[in-house]
């Protein structure tokens, strides 16, 4: 599969390894991604508790430059829910862009 990837210029696949060590391991998803039809205050209840876990994380920055090299749109990873990444992908944009 690398070697198709590598013929049709497909940006390597991340690695995962680090998940291994993630502390959210064996939590329950919908801490990170929320039940549907959750309303703000419950949601910013949940988004404290996921992000309180996250500071405690030792992959904390693979995680985060992981959701912000990608499409994931939901959900709070590394630390930082669906608008704080949309922002700091921005800001790293910027700062690319500038350098
Ligand atoms: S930073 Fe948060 S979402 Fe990412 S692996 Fe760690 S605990 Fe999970």
């Amino acid at each position: 599969m690398s070697e198709v990837r590598r013929q049709v210029g497909l940006p390597p696949r991340p690695g995962w390894g680090w998940q291994d060590l993630a502390a959210c391991r064996g939590k329950d998803v919908v801490l990170f991604f929320g039940p549907d039809g959750e309303r703000q205050p419950e949601r910013e209840i949940r988004e404290r508790q996921a992000k309180a876990l996250c500071v405690t994380c030792p992959v904390r920055g693979d995680c985060l430059a992981y959701a912000i090299s990608r499409p994931e749109k939901y959900g709070t990873w590394g630390g930082l829910n669906e608008e704080e990444r949309a922002s700091e992908r921005r800001r790293r944009m910027r700062r690319a862009n500038a350098a």
